[in-house]
Order: structure tokens, then sequence, then C-alpha cells
């Protein structure tokens, strides 16, 4: 296949961890992929690249190409070109103006380079002008699920205002009460930035959708019956990271080393530990860090805990929790980066409390893990809905507030953690139930990237088309 393709990952572990994967699957059907980042971008993907181009039967090694990123021009910090470098995960007007000024020294790549087509991240707006300015098609890699593009169509057609009732979103295959405090910011008050992406959207070629057929037909079915649109659902991206220390790279370097990690999960009985983790933006406030130790120790499952905090432990942990604690082998404690697929993967792992970034449901989901839901920002209470009320794989811990701001969102106590952790890795009906749901995603997930499997056969049209599209361009 002669095909060249650019790959542009909007600046967020988020986005750029699909979309490295998405171009490691598109290396391996022998397309020439290029993914192009910043500088200080290079080294979270690389691993991940080296062991990728490893394989002696890749035809084109994948490359990086480096776009210089306007730190002094958009009054951004020298370094911060990730939005994992902040404190919160709120795309600020700087972060913006530097994605939007990626505009020009991208289009110079693509005159030295000529790729055939541009997958590029939703948040890049004008990437859709610029590959009709170059002839080329742009796909969107959209960061969420299906289900989310449907709901938040039917809001936007509700004309909501603030209120405090929750109210059944309309014209949907299952009930769904939502709550005006759920919903983002990029729902209730788009920006600027915002407003842009629906035209960089709505005059792309068509998107790329981490997620398969069968977690969500009912909503792909609604979508594809509604618009013209063309959608690919070429997930679950990270199954394609099968061996361990493609899982351990994935992403950043993990704080903990993959031997130390396994050792602990190996000396654990099989679906007994939780893992506990929120995200690469997710952050708590030090109270309610102490409240989810409290309800962990309360619960008494092992448990892996990824806290993204730097302070001192003393600002958090309650007196002497280590002693009982994480120094009796009950817990494990992983201060900055965990390698997720790695431990999610693991047979001691039996519970996942997760902040419903699209990414970690998907990982929970091909993992068989069934969940504890507690949305933070963004879109993650819808995907709450999904995987506690569509899937119904999850127990939701009752948090009531979508925030970027970790203050603004509540707290929730450790008696509720302990209630809905206890209710997750319990043994009763119910609790059997759902594990044996959990069970049977993942082994949908795992048939629909294999041969023959519906995303492995969306990519197949998908590259069909782009060699038809070139050939069409008598190139
Ligand atoms: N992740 C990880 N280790 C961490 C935190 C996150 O490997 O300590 C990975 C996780 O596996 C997922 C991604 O980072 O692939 C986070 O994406 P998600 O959509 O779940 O949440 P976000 O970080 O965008 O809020």
């Amino acid at each position: 296949m002669d095909l060249h393709v650019f790959f542009l990952p909007f600046l967020a572990p988020g986005h750029m961890i699909p979309m490295v994967d998405l171009a490691r699957v598109f290396a391996g059907r022998g397309v020439r992929s290029t993914i192009v980042t910043t500088a200080a971008n290079v080294p979270l993907i690389q691993p991940t690249l080296d062991l990728a181009n490893a394989d002696a039967s890749l035809r084109h090694p994948i490359q990086i190409l480096v776009l210089s990123f306007p730190c002094l021009e958009s009054g951004i910090s020298q370094g911060y070109e990730n939005l994992f470098a902040f404190n919160n995960s709120e795309i600020t007007p700087e972060f913006a103006t530097a994605i939007n000024m990626l505009e020009a020294p991208f289009k110079q790549l693509l005159r030295a380079h000529r790729p055939d087509s541009i997958v590029a991240d939703i948040f890049y707006a004008w990437a859709s002008d610029v590959a009709k300015e170059f002839g080329i098609p742009r796909l969107v890699f959209h960061g969420s699920n299906t289900f989310f593009t449907v709901v938040s169509g039917a809001l936007r057609r509700l004309k909501l205002h603030e209120s405090e009732e929750a109210f059944d979103v309309p014209g949907l295959p299952h009930r769904l009460r939502m709550t005006w405090s759920q919903l983002p910011g990029f729902i209730t008050k788009p920006d600027d930035f915002i407003e842009r992406l629906d035209d960089g959207y709505r005059t792309s070629y068509g998107m790329l959708v981490n997620s398969f057929y069968e977690l969500e037909s009912d909503y792909i079915d609604l979508v594809k019956k509604g618009t013209e649109t063309k959608l690919w659902h070429v997930g679950p991206l990270s199954l394609h990271n099968q061996l361990a220390k493609e899982k351990a790279a994935r992403g950043n370097t993990a704080s903990i080393s993959s031997d130390e990690c396994l050792t602990w999960l190996d000396s654990k009985k099989p679906r007994s530990v939780l893992y506990v983790c929120f995200g690469s933006l997710g952050q708590c406030t030090t109270t309610q860090l102490h409240e989810i130790a409290l309800g962990l120790e309360a619960s008494d499952h092992p448990f892996i805990w990824v806290v993204r905090y730097d302070g001192e432990l003393s600002e958090w942990l309650p007196e002497r929790f280590e002693e009982r604690v994480t120094g009796e082998g009950k817990g494990l404690l992983i201060r900055g980066w965990a390698p997720q697929l790695l431990i999610l993967n693991h047979k001691a792992v039996g519970g996942f409390v997760t902040h419903c970034g699209w990414n970690s449901c998907l990982e929970g989901v091909s993992a068989g893990v069934p969940m504890v839901t507690w949305p933070l920002f963004a879109e993650q209470f819808f995907n709450e809905k999904l995987v506690v009320e569509v899937l119904r794989v999850g127990i939701a811990v009752g948090a009531t507030v979508c925030s970027n701001h970790k203050e603004k969102r509540g707290l929730v106590k450790g008696e509720a953690i302990k209630k809905a952790v206890d209710e997750l890795m319990g043994s009763d009906e119910e609790a059997e139930n759902r594990r044996k749901r959990a069970e049977k995603l993942k082994e949908l997930a795992n048939k629909a990237v294999e041969e023959g499997g519906s995303s492995h056969m969306d990519v197949s049209s998908l590259l069909d088309d782009m060699v038809n599209l070139k050939a069409s361009r008598g190139i």
C-alpha cells in the first residue's frame, strides 16, 4: 500500500496515547505513518515507537516530525507543551492560542513531505481547511465515543438552561437522566475555541472513533442513519499493546518498575485487587485524598492507588496509614505515572475506580474489569452513564459536579467510597452478573480488533477509501 499519513495528536496524554496506537495500526497495515508533535512531547512517545519500529515486518518505520511550540507567542512557560504539565485539565486561552498557532509550521511540513492524508485530533479546528488547501482528506480523531456524540447532540437541541432539576435526554435508545451540574463548560458555555471545532469536524472527510461497534451499536446506528458523516470505529486501540513491555512503556515513564508492580500483584489472589486512578489530568484536593484513603482502608480490599499530588504524605494520609496499610502490603501507592495497561490486565485486578476518561473506560472494558465510576470533568459524566446504565458494568460513587477545578467538585466521603467498592468487589448475585457482563465485553472487544472483527474491517475499509481517493487524484 502506497499511502503516507500524517498523525497530529492533541497535546494531552488521553489524546496522544490512542493516536500513537492508531499510527501503529496503520503502520502494521503497510502505511507510511508520521507523527507530528512538539519537541517536549517526543520523549513521551519515543519508547513506544522504538518498540514498534523494532518489528522487522513493518514496511515503514513510524517517523516523528517536530513542530516548534509557540511558547513566547502564546505566553506559555517553556516546556509546558502538554496539558499534563499544568495543574488542572482546562484548555486555557493561552494553550488554545498555541494549538491554533501550530497551523503555520504544520503547513510547512505538509509542503515538505506531501502526505496523502491527515489524521488530526478534533481539537485542531484548522486542520480540515489546511487539508483542503493541500487537496488531501482530513480525518478527525475523536477522543471520545459515539454515545457522547449522540447525547451531546440531543442536549444541544434541548436548549438547556441552568437548573437543579434532573431532566430526561430525549430521543435516545435508553432512558437517560442528567443534571446541569454534570455538563462540561464546553456544552454549557462554549468559548470561541470550542465553537470553531464544529466547523473543522463538519468539513472533514470523516471521523475515527476509538470504540467498537458491539459496544455501542444502538448509538452508532443512530448516527449513521442521521448524518452523512463517515465514521470508522477502530478501537479499542489499547489492545494493540499485547507485550508487557509495550504496556509498560505506553504514555510516559512509569514511576514504578514493572517488576515491582508485577511482584506485588502476583502476591494477591485473582480478582482481589482494586486499581484506583484518575487518569493523566485528574487531581484531587488533599481533603479528598484523605477521604479516599479512609474509604480504601475501611473497605479492606488490596489496592493500587495512583496519586498525582507532589506534597508531603502527611498533608493528606491518615495518621499511621503507612504502618497499617501500605506497610502491611495491603496497598500500593504509585505517586506519578502508573503502567495502567499492565495493571488492569493482571489477573489479580478485580475492580477499577476510574475518573471515566474515555481511554480508561475502554481499557477497563477491554480488560474485563468492572468499575466504580467517579467522573471529574469534560465528557466523563456521559461516559459514566454509558458504563453504569447502558453497559451495566459499573457502580457510580456519587460524584455530582463536572469541573476542571478540583475545589469546585464537592467532596465524596470515605463511606460512599467504601460502599461502592464493597458492592463492586462483593460476591452477591448482582456483583457476579456485573463481572459476567464485563467478561463478555472483554471478549467482544478482543474480537473487534482481530482479523475479520468489526474494528479491523473498519480500518480496512478506511484504508481502501484512502487508496481510492489517492488514485482519483491521479497521484
Ligand atoms: N494513564 C497511564 N498511567 C497513569 C495515568 C494514565 O497509563 O498513571 C493512561 C491511561 O491508560 C489512558 C490515558 O493515560 O490511556 C488517560 O486517558 P483517559 O482518557 O482515561 O483520561 P485523561 O487523562 O484524558 O483524563
